[in-house]
């Protein structure tokens, strides 16, 4: 089982390391070719803006859509959470998106004066009690179709009760970094998705 990280922008080799810590072998993606052979990917946190770009640019943009389409597992952190959404706020008026997740998602939604903080958030189906979850500059989720199922919110705060962590079919999306924090439990439960997809191939 081969999973894929793609590596236009943003902390590529965080999720390497997790995703080959999780039991799985990761490979970087930066053309379409190399998307081929891959089981499920990652899109990784930085910025959207900048990752939509260079995915038109690098013509992933089609490719991955249709992979995804095609019922390729996908796990999104942060601005990988963004690029997953259907439709987004506060972006840029080029900005696009592959989609996939029937969401609304608002960039930077925290507000500047908190650009990063840590925060208590529970998972429904991952267990081992709360993550100590790791946001810098991230989204949150401000709509789901009834298709997208609820899995994490902020549990205390200021942002408290706001989705931050979603799974519709193969796709799922985090606001915040595992690949920060040496929590492997969001990678291990999606090389499990990957794995039982890739069973019933
Ligand atoms: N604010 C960034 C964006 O809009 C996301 C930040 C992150 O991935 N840490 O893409």
């Amino acid at each position: 089982m081969n999973i894929g990280v793609l590596a236009l922008q943003g902390d590529v080799r965080e999720h390497l390391r997790a995703l080959e810590s999780s039991g799985a072998s990761a490979t970087p993606i930066r053309r379409p070719d190399e998307l081929a052979p891959v089981d499920g990917l990652v899109v990784p946190g930085g910025e959207s803006t900048v990752m939509s770009k260079l995915a038109i640019t690098f013509e992933l943009m089609e490719p991955i859509r249709k992979r995804i389409a095609a019922g390729m597992p996908v796990y999104g952190s942060c601005a990988g959470m963004i690029m997953l959404a259907a439709t987004i706020l506060d972006g840029r008026p080029d900005q696009e998106s592959f989609g996939g997740i029937d969401m609304t998602v608002r960039r930077n939604a925290f507000g500047r004066q908190v650009e990063s903080f840590e925060g208590p958030v529970d998972i429904s189906d991952i267990s081992g009690g709360p993550f100590d979850a790791v946001f810098i500059r991230a989204p949150w989720v401000e709509r789901v179709s009834e298709d997208v199922q609820v899995m994490g919110r902020v549990t205390a705060g200021p942002a408290a009760g706001r989705i931050v962590a979603v799974r519709q079919g193969n796709l799922l999306a985090t606001a915040f970094h595992p690949e920060l924090t040496g929590d492997l439990r969001v990678h291990r439960y999606f090389v499990e998705m990957v794995r039982r997809t890739d069973d019933s191939d």
